[in-house]
């Protein structure tokens, strides 16, 4: 470890600049010590002192403070390779849940328009073996990994939620997850993403751009809605790799993928083109054996709780949400999982699942049974529809404010 190595600003962090104004060791040294011992920047005395959480400071995420960002003069490889990305680039507060964060923001169309143009990173198209929708992975006797996935989907008309206390929960257990995000949410919460990508107990996965039934688009509108979040991913990594505090754990940094590699369909409906397109651009299609119901707020934390240890087996993928939607998701997460860990289930990322066993896969998109997505085909007619019923209402001045039948009888809360 370098003299005073957790110093971010002062390049050098040579004696005696390094003792002041941020390397102090307060007051919780004796006095002649602190003395001695600041002036030297003594090796030892940076485990020991304040001065790590004092330097946490300037490296918080600087690309949301311009100002920061121009003030950043450290140089590359100043010798703290130890610290995580994670804790060069943030403060813990600032990685902590936000109070209202998981609300949604309606009719905000601030993030609406996609992500602009860029060349996206080379890729080649999935392997046959892996074409498909996978739903779970056999594993040899024995193993007993399976994957959590939380989907962050956002829709065109608003801005979803971050439940940071789920994130925060994973954290603090060590319990790893994949993320399967909206190229809306994304770009709306960038730095959530920022924060998330850092993070080795994550991986960021593709959640379509504004959420919308892929097996009902075609031609360049299919292809946007899969490939317009792979851009605002690879333009988030290419904005983070620039920021300062990236150069002090280059290593990590070289593992976090520049690209994302698998994906999610929006309700968990397909179609052959839908699953087709996706295979050609590089991603594998993730699906699920295992649904914590959690878009529908009458399933208690109870009952989620239930559902999970029920369905859980060697190789299962797990499906909840963190975008706000998950209505006791972050209730139940903390009663399911250490009963799956007390029954030996170890929590890996769906790709370190795929490579530990055998996908199984299947030729299309079902939550519990072939054909039971396919009633959101029928969502854009039943909004259609609603919209024209309760203004037909209105204009009797009837109005209720309430969905149509035709409205409930086809939407309900999916993923
Ligand atoms: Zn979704």
């Amino acid at each position: 470890m370098s003299r005073c190595s957790k110093r971010p600003i002062q390049s050098t962090c040579r004696a005696p600049t390094c003792a002041a104004p941020t390397c102090k060791p307060a007051s919780i040294v004796p006095g002649l010590l602190v003395f001695i011992l600041a002036v030297m920047c003594w090796p030892a005395l940076v485990g020991l002192s304040a001065c790590y959480a004092q330097d946490l400071t300037p490296y918080r995420d600087v690309a949301s403070d311009p100002q920061d960002r121009q003030g950043q003069t450290l140089p590359p490889h100043s010798g703290r390779q130890s610290m995580s990305l994670q804790q060069a680039c943030f403060r813990p507060q600032d990685l902590t849940a936000r109070s209202g964060e998981n609300q949604p923001q309606k009719h905000n169309r601030t993030f609406d328009k996609t992500e602009p143009g860029r060349e996206l990173v080379a890729f080649s198209p999935a392997l046959d073996r892996l074409r498909g929708a996978i739903r779970r992975v056999n594993l040899k006797p024995g193993q007993k990994l399976i994957a959590l996935t939380l989907d962050l989907c956002e829709q065109n008309g608003e801005i979803a939620g971050y439940d940071g206390r789920i994130i925060d929960y994973l954290r603090r257990e060590n319990v790893k997850a994949t993320l399967f995000v909206g190229g809306k949410w994304l770009r709306s919460h960038e730095v959530r993403t920022r924060q998330l990508m850092s993070d080795p107990l994550f991986e960021i996965a593709n959640h379509s751009a504004a959420h919308r039934n892929l097996r009902l688009l075609s031609g360049k509108r299919l292809h946007e809605e899969i490939a317009a979040p792979q851009r605002a991913y690879e333009a988030i990594h290419e904005s983070f790799s620039q920021h300062q505090c990236v150069r002090n754990a280059p290593a990590q940094w070289s593992s976090i993928p520049k690209r994302m590699s698998l994906f999610r369909f929006p309700f968990g409906a397909c179609n052959k083109v839908s699953l087709d397109a996706v295979n050609d651009a590089g991603l594998l299609a993730i699906q699920w054996d295992v649904s914590a119901g959690d878009p529908s707020p009458n399933q208690s934390a109870t009952a989620i709780t239930r559902e999970i240890l029920r369905a859980t087996k060697p190789g299962s993928i797990i499906i909840a949400h963190a975008n706000g939607r998950g209505f006791h998701t972050a209730e139940a997460l903390p009663q399911a999982i250490p009963k799956l860990k007390a029954k030996g289930y170890k929590f890996v990322t769906v790709s370190e699942l795929i490579a530990a066993g055998t996908p199984e896969i299947v030729a299309t998109c079902y939550n519990s049974k072939p054909g039971d997505t396919d009633r959101y085909d029928n969502l854009a007619t039943a909004f259609r529809k609603d919209l024209a019923s309760r203004r037909g209402n209105a204009k009797g001045g009837a109005s209720t404010g309430k969905k149509s039948k035709a409205w409930n009888a086809t939407v309900k809360p999916g993923p």
